[in-house]
Protein backbone atom coordinates (compact mmCIF):
# COMPACT_ATOMS: atom_id res chain seq x y z
CA UNK A 1 0.00 0.00 0.00
CA UNK A 2 1.75 3.57 -1.51
CA UNK A 3 2.47 5.65 2.03
CA UNK A 4 1.21 9.14 2.16
CA UNK A 5 4.18 10.01 4.00
CA UNK A 6 6.93 8.78 1.06
CA UNK A 7 5.59 12.15 -0.89
CA UNK A 8 6.48 16.04 0.10
CA UNK A 9 3.93 17.99 1.35
CA UNK A 10 2.42 20.49 -1.21
CA UNK A 11 1.67 23.69 0.87
CA UNK A 12 3.43 26.28 -1.32
CA UNK A 13 0.65 25.22 -3.92
CA UNK A 14 -2.35 25.83 -1.58
CA UNK A 15 -0.92 28.84 -0.06
CA UNK A 16 -1.52 30.56 -3.88
CA UNK A 17 -5.04 31.90 -4.79
CA UNK A 18 -7.16 29.92 -6.42
CA UNK A 19 -7.04 29.97 -9.91
CA UNK A 20 -8.56 28.36 -12.85
CA UNK A 21 -6.90 26.22 -15.26
CA UNK A 22 -6.13 28.21 -18.73
CA UNK A 23 -7.85 26.73 -21.52
CA UNK A 24 -5.60 25.36 -24.50
CA UNK A 25 -5.53 27.21 -27.71
CA UNK A 26 -5.79 24.68 -30.08
CA UNK A 27 -5.13 27.58 -32.80
CA UNK A 28 -1.58 26.75 -31.91
CA UNK A 29 -0.10 24.80 -34.21
CA UNK A 30 2.06 23.24 -31.10
CA UNK A 31 -1.11 22.13 -29.51
CA UNK A 32 -2.78 20.83 -32.48
CA UNK A 33 0.31 18.44 -32.75
CA UNK A 34 0.34 17.30 -29.47
CA UNK A 35 -3.35 16.41 -29.74
CA UNK A 36 -3.05 14.51 -32.72
CA UNK A 37 -0.16 12.61 -31.17
CA UNK A 38 -2.63 11.94 -28.37
CA UNK A 39 -5.30 10.42 -30.10
CA UNK A 40 -2.75 8.68 -31.84
CA UNK A 41 -1.04 6.94 -28.58
CA UNK A 42 -4.97 6.42 -27.16
CA UNK A 43 -5.37 4.85 -30.28
CA UNK A 44 -2.88 1.80 -30.18
CA UNK A 45 -4.02 1.26 -26.57
CA UNK A 46 -8.34 0.63 -27.56
CA UNK A 47 -9.60 -2.46 -26.58
CA UNK A 48 -7.80 -2.91 -23.86
CA UNK A 49 -9.10 -4.87 -20.54
CA UNK A 50 -9.49 -3.00 -17.03
CA UNK A 51 -10.05 -4.08 -13.81
CA UNK A 52 -12.54 -3.63 -10.73
CA UNK A 53 -10.65 -2.53 -8.30
CA UNK A 54 -11.37 -2.82 -4.26
CA UNK A 55 -9.59 -2.33 -1.61
CA UNK A 56 -6.37 -2.65 -3.92
CA UNK A 57 -7.51 -5.79 -4.99
CA UNK A 58 -7.57 -6.33 -8.78
CA UNK A 59 -10.66 -8.17 -10.03
CA UNK A 60 -11.81 -9.87 -13.01
CA UNK A 61 -15.77 -10.66 -13.54
CA UNK A 62 -16.85 -13.24 -16.40
CA UNK A 63 -19.80 -10.75 -17.21
CA UNK A 64 -18.40 -7.64 -19.36
CA UNK A 65 -18.76 -3.85 -19.96
CA UNK A 66 -18.18 -2.78 -23.29
CA UNK A 67 -17.42 0.86 -24.15
CA UNK A 68 -17.35 1.72 -27.69
CA UNK A 69 -16.43 4.97 -29.71
CA UNK A 70 -19.67 7.24 -30.46
CA UNK A 71 -18.53 7.62 -33.77
CA UNK A 72 -17.74 4.45 -35.02
CA UNK A 73 -19.67 2.15 -32.81
CA UNK A 74 -17.67 -0.87 -34.24
CA UNK A 75 -14.57 0.65 -32.53
CA UNK A 76 -14.02 -0.75 -28.97
CA UNK A 77 -12.45 1.82 -26.58
CA UNK A 78 -12.33 -0.53 -23.65
CA UNK A 79 -13.27 -3.60 -21.78
CA UNK A 80 -14.33 -3.59 -18.28
CA UNK A 81 -15.47 -5.66 -15.76
CA UNK A 82 -19.14 -5.66 -14.29
CA UNK A 83 -19.45 -5.20 -10.56
CA UNK A 84 -22.58 -7.51 -9.75
CA UNK A 85 -24.63 -7.68 -6.66
CA UNK A 86 -21.51 -10.38 -5.23
CA UNK A 87 -19.48 -7.60 -4.97
CA UNK A 88 -21.14 -4.99 -3.19
CA UNK A 89 -20.36 -6.48 0.53
CA UNK A 90 -16.49 -7.10 -0.61
CA UNK A 91 -16.62 -3.12 -1.77
CA UNK A 92 -18.42 -1.93 1.39
CA UNK A 93 -16.22 -3.68 3.99
CA UNK A 94 -12.92 -2.41 2.00
CA UNK A 95 -13.93 1.04 1.96
CA UNK A 96 -14.64 0.49 5.29
CA UNK A 97 -11.22 -0.80 6.23
CA UNK A 98 -9.81 1.96 4.31
CA UNK A 99 -11.69 4.00 6.12
CA UNK A 100 -10.64 3.24 9.75
CA UNK A 101 -7.28 5.25 8.80
CA UNK A 102 -8.70 7.76 6.18
CA UNK A 103 -10.59 9.17 8.30
CA UNK A 104 -7.72 9.85 11.34
CA UNK A 105 -5.77 11.30 8.20
CA UNK A 106 -4.58 14.93 8.32
CA UNK A 107 -6.27 17.29 6.25
CA UNK A 108 -3.01 18.23 4.75
CA UNK A 109 -2.02 14.56 3.74
CA UNK A 110 -5.68 14.59 2.05
CA UNK A 111 -4.82 17.19 0.51
CA UNK A 112 -1.20 16.83 -0.62
CA UNK A 113 -2.68 13.42 -2.46
CA UNK A 114 -5.50 16.03 -4.51
CA UNK A 115 -2.14 17.94 -5.44
CA UNK A 116 0.02 15.54 -6.75
CA UNK A 117 -3.29 14.27 -8.69
CA UNK A 118 -3.38 18.18 -10.73
CA UNK A 119 -0.13 17.30 -11.37
CA UNK A 120 -0.55 14.16 -12.85
CA UNK A 121 -3.30 15.43 -14.72
CA UNK A 122 -1.82 18.41 -16.23
CA UNK A 123 1.24 16.08 -17.31
CA UNK A 124 -1.56 13.43 -19.20
CA UNK A 125 -3.75 16.13 -20.30
CA UNK A 126 -3.64 15.33 -24.08
CA UNK A 127 -3.97 11.70 -23.37
CA UNK A 128 -6.72 12.62 -21.25
CA UNK A 129 -8.33 14.93 -23.84
CA UNK A 130 -7.82 12.14 -26.62
CA UNK A 131 -9.53 9.40 -23.88
CA UNK A 132 -12.26 11.71 -23.73
CA UNK A 133 -12.28 12.57 -27.51
CA UNK A 134 -13.08 8.67 -28.23
CA UNK A 135 -15.44 7.63 -25.56
CA UNK A 136 -17.65 10.38 -25.71
CA UNK A 137 -17.34 12.02 -28.75
CA UNK A 138 -16.21 15.24 -27.64
CA UNK A 139 -14.52 17.64 -29.39
CA UNK A 140 -11.04 19.10 -28.86
CA UNK A 141 -12.07 22.36 -26.84
CA UNK A 142 -14.95 20.09 -25.20
CA UNK A 143 -12.59 17.85 -24.13
CA UNK A 144 -10.21 20.23 -22.98
CA UNK A 145 -12.72 22.28 -21.10
CA UNK A 146 -13.56 18.63 -18.98
CA UNK A 147 -10.09 18.01 -18.16
CA UNK A 148 -9.60 21.84 -17.04
CA UNK A 149 -12.77 21.39 -14.84
CA UNK A 150 -11.27 18.55 -13.58
CA UNK A 151 -8.23 20.39 -12.36
CA UNK A 152 -10.07 23.37 -10.88
CA UNK A 153 -12.45 20.85 -8.39
CA UNK A 154 -9.18 19.21 -7.50
CA UNK A 155 -7.32 22.37 -6.61
CA UNK A 156 -10.62 23.97 -5.51
CA UNK A 157 -11.68 21.76 -2.86
CA UNK A 158 -7.89 20.77 -1.70
CA UNK A 159 -7.89 24.85 -0.31
CA UNK A 160 -11.49 25.04 0.69
CA UNK A 161 -10.67 21.31 2.89
CA UNK A 162 -8.12 23.13 4.22
CA UNK A 163 -10.38 26.03 5.19
CA UNK A 164 -12.33 23.46 7.04
CA UNK A 165 -9.71 22.64 9.02
CA UNK A 166 -9.23 25.77 10.32
CA UNK A 167 -12.82 27.02 11.35
CA UNK A 168 -13.99 27.33 14.38
CA UNK A 169 -17.18 28.45 16.25
CA UNK A 170 -18.10 32.29 15.35
CA UNK A 171 -17.98 32.96 19.13
CA UNK A 172 -15.77 32.09 21.65
CA UNK A 173 -18.04 31.33 25.39
CA UNK A 174 -17.12 32.67 28.19
CA UNK A 175 -14.70 30.64 30.40
CA UNK A 176 -14.62 28.09 27.14
CA UNK A 177 -12.62 26.72 24.51
CA UNK A 178 -14.98 26.40 21.54
CA UNK A 179 -14.18 24.20 18.76
CA UNK A 180 -16.17 23.13 15.69
CA UNK A 181 -14.87 20.20 14.25
CA UNK A 182 -16.11 18.72 10.26
CA UNK A 183 -15.22 15.39 10.36
CA UNK A 184 -16.15 12.84 7.22
CA UNK A 185 -19.73 10.43 7.35
CA UNK A 186 -17.80 7.52 6.15
CA UNK A 187 -18.50 5.46 3.51
CA UNK A 188 -19.97 6.62 0.52
CA UNK A 189 -21.26 5.92 -3.31
CA UNK A 190 -19.92 8.49 -5.80
CA UNK A 191 -22.23 7.92 -8.70
CA UNK A 192 -21.60 9.61 -12.31
CA UNK A 193 -23.55 10.74 -15.36
CA UNK A 194 -21.34 9.90 -18.66
CA UNK A 195 -21.52 13.13 -20.25
CA UNK A 196 -18.64 15.21 -17.79
CA UNK A 197 -17.11 11.52 -17.34
CA UNK A 198 -13.92 13.18 -16.27
CA UNK A 199 -14.66 16.03 -14.62
CA UNK A 200 -18.08 15.37 -12.74
CA UNK A 201 -16.60 12.22 -11.41
CA UNK A 202 -13.27 13.20 -10.27
CA UNK A 203 -15.10 16.75 -8.67
CA UNK A 204 -17.61 13.99 -6.45
CA UNK A 205 -14.47 11.68 -5.26
CA UNK A 206 -12.10 14.16 -4.53
CA UNK A 207 -14.72 16.30 -2.65
CA UNK A 208 -15.75 12.61 -0.69
CA UNK A 209 -12.13 11.64 0.10
CA UNK A 210 -10.27 15.31 0.79
CA UNK A 211 -12.88 15.18 3.55
CA UNK A 212 -11.64 11.68 4.81
CA UNK A 213 -14.43 9.91 3.58
CA UNK A 214 -13.98 6.69 1.55
CA UNK A 215 -15.90 5.94 -1.41
CA UNK A 216 -17.39 2.93 -3.63
CA UNK A 217 -16.96 4.88 -7.34
CA UNK A 218 -19.55 3.48 -9.87
CA UNK A 219 -19.09 4.80 -13.16
CA UNK A 220 -20.95 5.09 -16.24
CA UNK A 221 -21.14 2.12 -18.58
CA UNK A 222 -20.92 5.03 -21.18
CA UNK A 223 -17.05 6.15 -19.51
CA UNK A 224 -15.34 3.58 -17.99
CA UNK A 225 -12.31 3.93 -19.31
CA UNK A 226 -12.22 7.54 -18.43
CA UNK A 227 -12.66 6.74 -15.10
CA UNK A 228 -10.11 3.98 -15.21
CA UNK A 229 -7.49 6.30 -16.11
CA UNK A 230 -8.37 8.72 -13.46
CA UNK A 231 -8.60 5.67 -11.05
CA UNK A 232 -4.78 5.00 -12.34
CA UNK A 233 -3.69 8.39 -11.62
CA UNK A 234 -5.29 8.54 -8.12
CA UNK A 235 -3.40 5.28 -7.24
CA UNK A 236 0.22 6.87 -8.80
CA UNK A 237 -0.58 9.50 -6.48
CA UNK A 238 -0.08 7.62 -3.49
CA UNK A 239 -3.83 7.07 -2.92
CA UNK A 240 -3.99 4.39 -0.22
CA UNK A 241 -5.96 0.99 -1.02
CA UNK A 242 -9.85 1.38 -0.33
CA UNK A 243 -10.09 5.14 -0.32
CA UNK A 244 -12.11 5.02 -3.90
CA UNK A 245 -12.79 1.52 -5.05
CA UNK A 246 -13.38 1.36 -8.68
CA UNK A 247 -16.78 -0.80 -9.07
CA UNK A 248 -18.23 -0.04 -12.87
CA UNK A 249 -21.81 -1.81 -12.87
CA UNK A 250 -25.16 -1.52 -14.09
CA UNK A 251 -27.31 1.32 -12.28
CA UNK A 252 -29.98 -0.88 -11.88
CA UNK A 253 -28.61 -3.75 -9.60
CA UNK A 254 -24.96 -2.96 -8.46
CA UNK A 255 -25.64 0.68 -8.13
CA UNK A 256 -29.04 -0.08 -6.44
CA UNK A 257 -27.58 -2.43 -3.87
CA UNK A 258 -24.98 0.30 -2.71
CA UNK A 259 -27.13 2.68 -2.60
CA UNK A 260 -29.48 0.31 -0.18
CA UNK A 261 -26.70 -0.68 1.75
CA UNK A 262 -27.15 0.05 5.45
CA UNK A 263 -23.41 0.95 5.83
CA UNK A 264 -23.59 3.84 2.68
CA UNK A 265 -23.74 7.28 4.83
CA UNK A 266 -24.01 9.54 1.68
CA UNK A 267 -24.88 8.79 -2.02
CA UNK A 268 -22.66 11.61 -4.21
CA UNK A 269 -25.10 11.33 -8.01
CA UNK A 270 -25.06 13.21 -10.55
CA UNK A 271 -27.45 12.11 -13.73
CA UNK A 272 -31.26 12.06 -15.35
CA UNK A 273 -34.01 13.19 -12.73
CA UNK A 274 -34.98 9.94 -13.22
CA UNK A 275 -32.04 7.58 -11.25
CA UNK A 276 -31.75 10.90 -9.07
CA UNK A 277 -35.46 10.35 -7.46
CA UNK A 278 -34.65 6.72 -7.32
CA UNK A 279 -31.82 7.24 -5.29
CA UNK A 280 -33.72 9.77 -3.15
CA UNK A 281 -36.63 7.38 -2.80
CA UNK A 282 -33.89 4.07 -2.01
CA UNK A 283 -31.80 6.03 0.41
CA UNK A 284 -34.06 7.35 2.07
CA UNK A 285 -35.83 4.22 3.71
CA UNK A 286 -33.73 2.92 6.18
CA UNK A 287 -32.46 -1.04 6.19
CA UNK A 288 -31.97 -3.22 9.19
CA UNK A 289 -28.62 -2.68 10.97
CA UNK A 290 -28.67 1.54 9.65
CA UNK A 291 -27.79 3.74 12.34
CA UNK A 292 -27.86 6.81 10.96
CA UNK A 293 -29.98 8.98 8.03
CA UNK A 294 -28.09 8.66 4.73
CA UNK A 295 -27.41 11.60 3.17
CA UNK A 296 -27.71 12.47 -0.49
CA UNK A 297 -26.44 14.79 -2.81
CA UNK A 298 -28.41 14.52 -6.35
CA UNK A 299 -27.78 16.68 -9.36
CA UNK A 300 -30.23 16.35 -12.27
CA UNK A 301 -31.62 17.21 -15.44
CA UNK A 302 -32.92 20.76 -16.74
CA UNK A 303 -34.65 22.17 -19.61
CA UNK A 304 -32.71 25.26 -19.27
CA UNK A 305 -34.02 28.50 -21.16
CA UNK A 306 -32.20 31.72 -22.85
CA UNK A 307 -34.61 34.85 -23.14
CA UNK A 308 -34.10 37.18 -25.51
CA UNK A 309 -35.67 40.27 -24.56
CA UNK A 310 -36.74 43.03 -27.46
CA UNK A 311 -33.55 44.74 -26.93
CA UNK A 312 -31.16 42.38 -26.65
CA UNK A 313 -28.13 42.13 -28.41
CA UNK A 314 -29.06 39.89 -31.65
CA UNK A 315 -25.63 38.92 -32.85
CA UNK A 316 -24.72 37.92 -29.33
CA UNK A 317 -27.91 36.27 -28.76
CA UNK A 318 -27.59 34.50 -31.66
CA UNK A 319 -24.09 33.44 -30.29
CA UNK A 320 -25.03 32.73 -26.93
CA UNK A 321 -27.77 30.46 -28.23
CA UNK A 322 -26.14 28.63 -30.44
CA UNK A 323 -22.67 27.80 -28.69
CA UNK A 324 -25.14 26.90 -25.25
CA UNK A 325 -27.61 24.69 -27.58
CA UNK A 326 -25.10 22.93 -29.66
CA UNK A 327 -22.05 22.88 -27.49
CA UNK A 328 -21.40 18.98 -27.06
CA UNK A 329 -24.88 18.44 -29.39
CA UNK A 330 -26.66 19.91 -26.45
CA UNK A 331 -25.73 16.98 -24.09
CA UNK A 332 -24.96 19.35 -20.75
CA UNK A 333 -27.42 19.76 -18.44
CA UNK A 334 -27.04 23.39 -18.47
CA UNK A 335 -27.67 23.03 -22.17
CA UNK A 336 -29.89 25.80 -23.72
CA UNK A 337 -32.98 23.49 -24.79
CA UNK A 338 -35.59 26.82 -24.91
CA UNK A 339 -34.96 29.39 -26.63
CA UNK A 340 -37.44 32.25 -25.69
CA UNK A 341 -37.81 35.02 -27.93
CA UNK A 342 -40.05 38.38 -27.83
CA UNK A 343 -42.49 38.63 -30.12
CA UNK A 344 -40.87 41.86 -32.21
CA UNK A 345 -37.43 40.23 -33.06
CA UNK A 346 -38.83 36.86 -33.26
CA UNK A 347 -38.98 36.47 -36.83
CA UNK A 348 -35.42 38.07 -37.61
CA UNK A 349 -33.72 35.99 -34.46
CA UNK A 350 -35.56 33.00 -36.25
CA UNK A 351 -33.88 33.45 -39.43
CA UNK A 352 -30.12 34.21 -37.74
CA UNK A 353 -30.50 31.37 -35.76
CA UNK A 354 -31.17 28.89 -38.58
CA UNK A 355 -28.53 30.33 -40.82
CA UNK A 356 -25.70 30.18 -37.99
CA UNK A 357 -26.96 26.49 -36.78
CA UNK A 358 -26.71 25.14 -40.44
CA UNK A 359 -23.59 26.05 -41.25
CA UNK A 360 -22.33 24.12 -38.17
CA UNK A 361 -20.28 21.06 -39.76
CA UNK A 362 -20.86 17.67 -38.21
CA UNK A 363 -18.62 15.21 -37.96
CA UNK A 364 -15.80 13.09 -36.05
CA UNK A 365 -14.43 14.90 -32.82
CA UNK A 366 -11.16 13.39 -33.39
CA UNK A 367 -10.77 15.56 -36.21
CA UNK A 368 -11.88 18.02 -34.30
CA UNK A 369 -15.48 19.17 -35.92
CA UNK A 370 -17.63 20.90 -33.72
CA UNK A 371 -20.97 18.59 -34.29
CA UNK A 372 -20.24 15.11 -32.93
CA UNK A 373 -22.31 11.95 -32.07
CA UNK A 374 -24.51 11.54 -29.62
CA UNK A 375 -23.51 9.21 -26.53
CA UNK A 376 -25.24 5.71 -27.86
CA UNK A 377 -27.68 3.80 -29.72
CA UNK A 378 -29.88 3.87 -26.67
CA UNK A 379 -29.55 8.16 -27.28
CA UNK A 380 -29.84 8.29 -30.82
CA UNK A 381 -33.44 6.84 -30.98
CA UNK A 382 -34.03 8.88 -28.27
CA UNK A 383 -33.62 12.05 -29.94
CA UNK A 384 -34.71 10.88 -33.37
CA UNK A 385 -37.91 10.15 -31.54
CA UNK A 386 -37.96 13.60 -30.50
CA UNK A 387 -37.50 14.87 -34.08
CA UNK A 388 -40.40 13.04 -34.52
CA UNK A 389 -42.49 14.74 -31.59
CA UNK A 390 -40.83 18.17 -32.96
CA UNK A 391 -42.28 17.70 -36.43
CA UNK A 392 -46.00 17.31 -34.92
CA UNK A 393 -45.50 20.25 -32.35
CA UNK A 394 -43.80 22.72 -34.19
CA UNK A 395 -42.39 24.31 -37.31
CA UNK A 396 -38.79 22.28 -38.65
CA UNK A 397 -36.30 25.25 -38.88
CA UNK A 398 -33.23 23.33 -39.63
CA UNK A 399 -32.00 19.81 -39.17
CA UNK A 400 -34.26 17.23 -38.13
CA UNK A 401 -32.92 14.02 -39.15
CA UNK A 402 -30.26 11.67 -38.63
CA UNK A 403 -26.39 12.23 -40.29
CA UNK A 404 -24.90 9.56 -41.98
CA UNK A 405 -21.41 8.59 -41.74
CA UNK A 406 -19.43 5.78 -43.23
CA UNK A 407 -18.42 4.14 -39.95
CA UNK A 408 -21.90 4.20 -38.71
CA UNK A 409 -21.66 6.91 -36.02
CA UNK A 410 -24.84 8.45 -33.90
CA UNK A 411 -25.01 11.62 -35.80
CA UNK A 412 -27.97 13.71 -35.63
CA UNK A 413 -27.82 17.47 -37.62
CA UNK A 414 -28.12 20.37 -34.96
CA UNK A 415 -32.19 20.71 -34.85
CA UNK A 416 -34.31 23.84 -34.19
CA UNK A 417 -38.25 23.52 -33.89
CA UNK A 418 -39.60 27.52 -33.94
CA UNK A 419 -43.39 27.87 -32.64
CA UNK A 420 -43.09 25.47 -29.90
CA UNK A 421 -45.89 26.41 -27.17
CA UNK A 422 -45.19 26.14 -23.76
CA UNK A 423 -46.65 22.88 -22.71
CA UNK A 424 -45.64 20.91 -25.17
CA UNK A 425 -43.62 17.99 -24.82
CA UNK A 426 -40.31 19.22 -26.63
CA UNK A 427 -40.51 22.43 -24.16
CA UNK A 428 -41.08 20.21 -21.09
CA UNK A 429 -38.73 17.30 -21.72
CA UNK A 430 -34.81 16.82 -20.80
CA UNK A 431 -33.86 15.56 -24.68
CA UNK A 432 -30.31 15.71 -24.01
CA UNK A 433 -29.41 15.99 -27.83
CA UNK A 434 -29.12 18.26 -30.15
CA UNK A 435 -32.66 19.74 -30.62
CA UNK A 436 -33.46 23.47 -30.07
CA UNK A 437 -37.74 24.56 -29.00
CA UNK A 438 -37.85 28.23 -30.27
CA UNK A 439 -41.08 29.85 -27.98
CA UNK A 440 -42.81 33.22 -28.62
CA UNK A 441 -42.73 35.48 -26.05
CA UNK A 442 -45.50 38.68 -25.29
CA UNK A 443 -43.25 41.21 -23.43
CA UNK A 444 -40.94 40.30 -20.64
CA UNK A 445 -43.69 39.12 -18.24
CA UNK A 446 -44.57 36.27 -20.49
CA UNK A 447 -40.92 35.69 -21.22
CA UNK A 448 -40.06 35.02 -17.34
CA UNK A 449 -42.90 32.76 -16.77
CA UNK A 450 -42.93 30.56 -19.73
CA UNK A 451 -39.00 30.22 -18.63
CA UNK A 452 -39.90 29.30 -14.88
CA UNK A 453 -42.86 27.13 -16.66
CA UNK A 454 -41.28 23.65 -16.35
CA UNK A 455 -40.73 21.28 -13.25
CA UNK A 456 -36.91 22.33 -13.49
CA UNK A 457 -34.28 25.52 -12.51
CA UNK A 458 -31.04 24.85 -13.23
CA UNK A 459 -29.88 27.29 -15.64
CA UNK A 460 -30.97 30.31 -17.65
CA UNK A 461 -29.54 33.28 -19.16
CA UNK A 462 -31.07 36.30 -20.42
CA UNK A 463 -29.97 39.33 -23.36
CA UNK A 464 -31.58 42.46 -23.01
CA UNK A 465 -30.05 45.74 -22.57
CA UNK A 466 -32.37 47.09 -20.10
CA UNK A 467 -31.12 47.09 -16.17
CA UNK A 468 -34.83 47.18 -14.70
CA UNK A 469 -35.37 43.76 -16.59
CA UNK A 470 -31.99 41.71 -15.68
CA UNK A 471 -32.77 43.35 -12.12
CA UNK A 472 -36.47 41.59 -12.24
CA UNK A 473 -34.47 38.15 -13.74
CA UNK A 474 -31.86 38.14 -10.58
CA UNK A 475 -34.82 37.59 -8.33
CA UNK A 476 -37.48 36.55 -10.75
CA UNK A 477 -36.15 33.49 -12.90
CA UNK A 478 -35.94 30.86 -10.84
CA UNK A 479 -32.90 28.72 -11.47
CA UNK A 480 -29.60 27.70 -9.46
CA UNK A 481 -27.48 29.28 -12.12
CA UNK A 482 -28.22 32.43 -13.98
CA UNK A 483 -26.54 34.16 -16.77
CA UNK A 484 -27.17 38.02 -17.83
CA UNK A 485 -26.03 39.02 -21.61
CA UNK A 486 -23.87 35.53 -21.93
CA UNK A 487 -24.90 32.00 -22.80
CA UNK A 488 -26.35 29.47 -20.21
CA UNK A 489 -23.33 26.79 -20.55
CA UNK A 490 -19.45 26.62 -18.99
CA UNK A 491 -19.67 27.56 -15.25
CA UNK A 492 -16.45 27.83 -14.22
CA UNK A 493 -14.95 26.30 -10.92
CA UNK A 494 -14.97 29.24 -8.13
CA UNK A 495 -16.93 31.77 -10.50
CA UNK A 496 -20.29 29.69 -10.71
CA UNK A 497 -21.22 27.23 -8.07
CA UNK A 498 -22.92 24.83 -9.82
CA UNK A 499 -26.25 23.16 -8.32
CA UNK A 500 -30.00 23.56 -9.87
CA UNK A 501 -33.95 23.99 -8.41
CA UNK A 502 -36.88 22.07 -7.84
CA UNK A 503 -36.20 18.75 -10.04
CA UNK A 504 -32.91 19.95 -11.32
CA UNK A 505 -31.50 18.24 -7.81
CA UNK A 506 -30.22 19.30 -4.21
CA UNK A 507 -28.58 22.34 -5.59
CA UNK A 508 -25.34 21.33 -4.11
CA UNK A 509 -23.28 24.04 -5.68
CA UNK A 510 -20.25 22.01 -6.89
CA UNK A 511 -17.07 23.88 -7.27
CA UNK A 512 -18.44 26.33 -4.36
CA UNK A 513 -17.37 27.49 -0.95
CA UNK A 514 -20.59 25.29 0.72
CA UNK A 515 -20.03 22.04 -1.69
CA UNK A 516 -17.09 20.39 1.05
CA UNK A 517 -19.77 20.91 3.72
CA UNK A 518 -22.27 18.19 2.30
CA UNK A 519 -19.92 15.74 2.73
CA UNK A 520 -18.86 16.25 6.35
CA UNK A 521 -20.61 16.49 9.62
CA UNK A 522 -19.72 19.12 12.51
CA UNK A 523 -18.98 18.32 15.72
CA UNK A 524 -19.30 21.29 18.46
CA UNK A 525 -16.70 21.00 20.98
CA UNK A 526 -16.55 22.93 23.80
CA UNK A 527 -13.72 22.79 26.84
CA UNK A 528 -14.31 24.46 30.19
CA UNK A 529 -10.81 26.01 30.62
CA UNK A 530 -8.51 26.01 33.80
CA UNK A 531 -9.66 22.47 34.32
CA UNK A 532 -7.44 20.57 31.97
CA UNK A 533 -6.33 22.53 29.90
CA UNK A 534 -4.94 25.95 30.68
CA UNK A 535 -6.17 29.11 29.06
CA UNK A 536 -4.13 30.67 26.66
CA UNK A 537 -2.93 34.28 26.96
CA UNK A 538 -5.36 35.85 24.12
CA UNK A 539 -8.15 33.57 26.11
CA UNK A 540 -7.27 35.00 29.75
CA UNK A 541 -7.26 38.27 27.93
CA UNK A 542 -11.29 37.64 26.67
CA UNK A 543 -12.11 36.97 29.80
CA UNK A 544 -11.00 39.57 31.91
CA UNK A 545 -8.73 37.04 33.99
P1 LIG B 1 -28.33 8.55 -15.80
O1 LIG B 1 -29.26 9.02 -14.74
O2 LIG B 1 -28.83 7.60 -16.80
O3 LIG B 1 -27.07 7.84 -15.12
C1 LIG B 1 -26.25 8.51 -14.17
C2 LIG B 1 -25.52 7.47 -13.33
O4 LIG B 1 -26.48 6.75 -12.55
C3 LIG B 1 -24.78 6.42 -14.16
O5 LIG B 1 -23.58 6.09 -13.51
C4 LIG B 1 -25.73 5.26 -14.12
O6 LIG B 1 -25.11 4.00 -14.34
C5 LIG B 1 -26.28 5.36 -12.72
N1 LIG B 1 -27.56 4.68 -12.48
C6 LIG B 1 -28.54 4.43 -13.37
N2 LIG B 1 -29.58 3.84 -12.72
C7 LIG B 1 -29.23 3.73 -11.41
C8 LIG B 1 -29.88 3.24 -10.25
N3 LIG B 1 -31.12 2.72 -10.30
N4 LIG B 1 -29.23 3.31 -9.06
C9 LIG B 1 -28.00 3.85 -8.98
N5 LIG B 1 -27.33 4.33 -10.06
C10 LIG B 1 -27.94 4.29 -11.25
O7 LIG B 1 -27.72 9.87 -16.50
P2 LIG B 1 -26.69 9.97 -17.69
O8 LIG B 1 -27.36 9.60 -18.97
O9 LIG B 1 -25.42 9.30 -17.34
O10 LIG B 1 -26.38 11.54 -17.69
C11 LIG B 1 -27.23 12.47 -18.28
C12 LIG B 1 -28.12 13.12 -17.26
O11 LIG B 1 -27.32 13.72 -16.24
C13 LIG B 1 -28.95 14.26 -17.84
O12 LIG B 1 -30.23 14.20 -17.29
C14 LIG B 1 -28.21 15.51 -17.37
O13 LIG B 1 -29.02 16.65 -17.28
C15 LIG B 1 -27.73 15.06 -16.03
N6 LIG B 1 -26.60 15.87 -15.58
C16 LIG B 1 -26.81 16.74 -14.56
C17 LIG B 1 -25.78 17.56 -14.13
C18 LIG B 1 -25.99 18.54 -13.02
O14 LIG B 1 -25.00 19.04 -12.48
N7 LIG B 1 -27.21 18.86 -12.65
C19 LIG B 1 -24.53 17.46 -14.73
C20 LIG B 1 -24.34 16.53 -15.75
C21 LIG B 1 -25.39 15.73 -16.17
Amino acid sequence: MPTLQSHAPAQAATSEPFQNEPFLDFADAANRSEMETALQEVASRLGQEYDLVIGGRRIRTEDKIISVNPARPSQVVGVHQRANLEHVETAIQAAETAFQRWGQTSAQSRVDLLLRLVDLVRKHKFELCAWLTVEVGKNWAEADADVGETIDFLNFYAREALRLDRATTPIQFPGERNQLRYLPLGIGAVIPPWNFPLAIMAGMTAAAIVTGNTVILKPSIDAPTIAARFFALLEEAGMPDGVVNLCPGEGPDFGNAVVEHPKTRFVAFTGSKAVGLQIHERAARTQPGQIFLKRTILEMGGKDAIVVDSDADLDAAVEGVVASAFGFNGQKCSACSRAIVDASIYDIFCDRLAQRTAAIPVGDPAKNLPAGPVISQRSFDKVLDYLQIGKEEGKLLVGGKAVETPEGGYYIAPTIFADVLPESRLAQEEIFGPVLAVLRSDGFDDALRIANGTEYGLTGAVYSRSPEKLERARTEFHVGNLYLNRKCTGAMVGAHPFGGFNMSGTDSKAGGPDYLLLFTQAKSIADKVGVVSRATEEEEQRMGL
